[in-house]
């Protein structure tokens, strides 16, 4: 998408930090962190939102919680905990419409969520 700012991340147009990058995904940190650890993972297809997608999409959701999983591991916060969250469409917050994953951890959160 030409004026995407998350396939900008993405594809390098905007230069970042990538804090996880493969094939399917790449991962880069929140430019407002809501927590002390708060990073985006992200398609590298752009897709609207969790709405959007569809049994073709199937294996790239799976590996994006396989890859917020594995960045805890590797940054040591697993064992302490975090929170995975989707906002989608309005009622969901979502802001920016490409899909993603925030994983936010080193603070204890709330339930059920603002
Ligand atoms: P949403 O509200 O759509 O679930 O989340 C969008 C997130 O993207 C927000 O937490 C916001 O801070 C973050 N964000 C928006 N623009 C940029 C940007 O240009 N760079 C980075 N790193 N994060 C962004
Ligand atoms: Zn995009």
């Amino acid at each position: 998408m030409e004026d995407c700012i998350f396939c900008k991340i993405a594809d390098g147009r905007i230069p970042s930090e990538l804090v996880h990058n493969d094939d399917i995904c790449v991962a880069f940190n929140d430019l407002t962190p809501q927590a002390p650890t708060h990073i985006l993972i992200i398609p590298r297809e752009h897709v609207h939102s969790l709405a959007t997608t569809t049994d073709q999409h199937k294996d790239m959701l799976g590996h994006l919680l396989a890859t917020a999983a594995k960045i805890a591991r590797d940054k040591g916060f697993a064992d302490d905990g975090y929170r995975v969250v989707i906002n989608t469409n309005s009622d969901g917050g979502q802001t920016v419409f490409h899909l993603h994953v925030h994983l936010l951890a080193g603070r204890a959160f709330v339930f059920p969520p603002g």
